[in-house]
């Protein structure tokens, strides 16, 4: 049988290139799996050949000891890969198909599932709605940060790419459609970004990117990002957008008034989650600063998009509270404007077609919004660490050399 390698989380902020077991058609026992979830048969899924998997900003959170994420857990939940076997149960996914996979795994045939909510999956993982690969408390599902990675319910969840050769042209803008392109797109769609919006975009990540360049997609009249990093915000610029350094200044307000003449923006995306800074030069997290932001940039009756994450547990949060999910979030004021919030992971499947046919057909330019570039495996380590330093890269694995660099 053929051999598999993955990065491996092996305890806080290190991540190492191991043998793994070569995937089946089967949740075997290993690190993270809940009881009830081993054994399950997967004969609806499949096996992919990774040609390309991305490391996210929520990587960084259990790589930062900042989860309860087990030692020994297969990362990667950003996965495009061939089909190289399909179980008995496959009835439309065929061998040498180039599909996107959706991170959260979702079966298709629960509640949450038939209206579409596919994030929120009530037969994926026993502990909680919604799974994902490679992560903690979602399941179990092995991570595709690897050569080889099983996929289960291929029929409903995979995204066939109909043109293999132009899929391989354009293949580091449709590695972004198994998360962050979704993700950025839904932080819009759910804060009503439209046609003449003004719209605040907190974080210039990977997925800050990708919810400016949706937002602007959906024709949004001036998109104003916001973050601490200089390089990350001279990327937002590079594509369109006005950007705000919150390291140099602590009112962001008076700087959007700088830009659109008030103070206030129509409605505003979370692009960075619980692992906030202060602004200014204090350097301090503040869990809630992002939430309290918005609260106050976004005018009455606005929206927001909250993809940025927050966890119910964080070992290494500074006080009692934050210890447990609790943050200094003051509700009273987005009550008062009749704010609307949107949370939660993305449901990648209600986006990535109509994302993917904006990509095939030149009206989406991801891959460089986000700067997409492309390493090896035996380098993802080094990935991960470039990526923590605050570099404005979005890293894409390429276990195979199957692409040209
Ligand atoms: P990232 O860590 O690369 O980017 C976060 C950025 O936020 C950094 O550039 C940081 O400097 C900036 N930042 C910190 N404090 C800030 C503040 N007060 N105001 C503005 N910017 C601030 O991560 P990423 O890959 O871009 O992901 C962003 C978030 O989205 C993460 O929390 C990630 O887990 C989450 N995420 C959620 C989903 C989902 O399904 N909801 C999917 C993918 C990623
Ligand atoms: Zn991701
Ligand atoms: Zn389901």
């Amino acid at each position: 049988m053929a051999g598999n390698r993955g990065v491996v989380y092996t305890g806080n902020g290190k991540v190492e290139i191991q043998d793994i077991s070569y995937p089946d058609l089967v949740l075997r026992e290993g690190p993270g799996v809940p009881k009830s979830n081993v054994g399950r048969k997967c004969e609806h899924g499949v096996i992919l050949k990774n040609i390309v998997t991305n490391i996210c900003g929520s990587d960084q959170h259990m790589v930062r000891g900042r989860t309860t994420a087990p030692s020994g857990l297969v990362l990667g939940h950003e996965i495009t890969g061939e089909v190289i076997e399909v179980g008995r149960d496959v009835e439309f996914i065929k061998k040498g198909d180039i599909v996107s996979v959706p991170f959260n795994v979702a079966c298709g045939r629960c509640k949450m599932c038939k209206r579409q909510d596919t994030h929120i999956c009530q037969n994926v993982n026993p502990e909680r709605p919604g799974a994902a690969y490679g992560y903690v408390d979602m399941g179990g599902w092995v991570g595709g940060q690897s050569e080889y990675v099983m996929v289960p319910y291929a029929d409903f969840q995979l995204l066939s790419f109909p043109d293999k050769d132009l899929a391989m042209d354009k293949i580091l803008d449709l590695t972004m459609l198994s998360d962050i392109f979704p993700t950025g797109y839904h932080g819009a769609i759910s804060a009503g970004v439209t046609t003449g919006s003004t719209v605040y975009v907190a974080g210039a990540g990977p997925v800050g990117l990708a919810a400016a360049h949706s937002a602007q997609l959906l024709g949004a009249a001036v998109v104003i990002v916001g973050d601490l990093k200089e390089e990350r915000l001279a990327q937002a610029r590079s594509f369109g957008c006005e950007t705000i350094n919150l390291k140099e200044h602590h009112d962001p307000g008076e700087l959007i008034e700088q830009i659109l003449g008030v103070p206030e923006v129509d409605c505003a995306i979370d692009a960075v989650g619980f692992e906030a800074y202060g602004h200014g030069t204090d350097n301090e997290e503040q869990p809630a600063i992002v939430l309290n932001t918005m609260m106050d940039v976004v005018e009455a009756g606005g929206k927001m998009g909250i993809p940025g994450l927050y966890v119910t547990e964080d070992p290494g949060a500074s006080d009692k509270d934050a210890k447990q999910g609790s943050l200094k979030v003051r509700f009273g004021l987005g009550w008062s404007k009749a704010h609307h919030f949107v949370t939660g992971q993305t449901p990648v499947m209600q986006y990535h077609r109509q994302l993917m046919m904006a990509i095939m057909n030149g009206k989406a330019d991801i891959a460089k919004a986000v700067n997409a570039t492309v390493i090896s495996l035996d380098e993802a380590p080094q990935g991960y660490n470039e990526f923590d330093s605050g570099v404005s890269k979005k890293f894409v694995i390429d276990p195979h050399g199957m692409l040209n660099r």
